[in-house]
């Protein structure tokens, strides 16, 4: 069984399991998707509209301004996992509640175990405060991190804004192409180690 095929397994049983109530409303749980073998995940928030309807993470208009700062620093969606902290479409696109990301936390971990990412990069205060609780985003942006998953070891995480909130920010959307930079720095020197 190839490693993309059994995570497709570890996806099916944890949409099987989790008792997440926002599935009551949504269409169909979003799996995150992308290259299993990558060294960099990257966690958003929570489905959208057009998510939800296609069962894929990050395809609306905040998806096509990642896609477009992951080529600024030479990437593509196929070197990257992108997943979110809670895998169904909350109604009318409300915050996820502490209770629904609780709730499909065992997936978001069992995805993180699987993979063994050598960066997370939180896309936005929900994921990074899921991870890191006492940051706030406005400071944390742009910074590494070394936190404990318990159960699940050390890992190096990287903060940055939302690109649904940097897409219509003409200064948020500077200073994330620039944050975006020091992620390709990092992979160019962890990959030299
Ligand atoms: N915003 C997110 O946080 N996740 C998605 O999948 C889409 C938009």
């Amino acid at each position: 069984m190839s490693k993309r095929e059994r995570l497709q397994d570890l996806q099916q049983l944890f949409e099987t399991e989790n008792e997440c109530l926002l599935k009551e409303a949504a269409i169909q749980a979003v799996y995150g998707d992308g290259n299993p073998s990558a060294k960099v995940v990257f966690i958003g928030e929570a489905p959208g509209k057009k998510e939800d309807l296609t069962g894929k993470p990050f395809v609306g208009a905040s998806g096509k301004f990642l896609d477009e700062m992951l080529a600024s620093i030479n990437m593509k969606r196929q070197d990257i996992y992108i997943t979110n902290i809670v895998k169904y479409r909350p109604p009318e696109n409300r915050d996820p509640t502490n209770k629904e990301i609780a709730s499909c936390e065992a997936w978001l971990h069992a995805e993180l175990a699987f993979i063994q990412p050598r960066l997370i990069v939180t896309l936005g205060r929900y994921a990074l405060n899921h991870f890191i609780p006492s940051v706030s985003i406005g400071e944390a942006h742009g910074q590494f991190f070394q936190k404990d998953i318990p159960g699940l070891g050390c890992f190096t995480f990287f903060a940055l804004y939302h690109p649904a909130a940097a897409l219509y920010n003409g200064s948020l959307r500077e200073t994330l192409k620039k944050d975006f930079q020091k992620i390709a720095l990092f992979l160019k020197e962890s990959s030299s180690t």
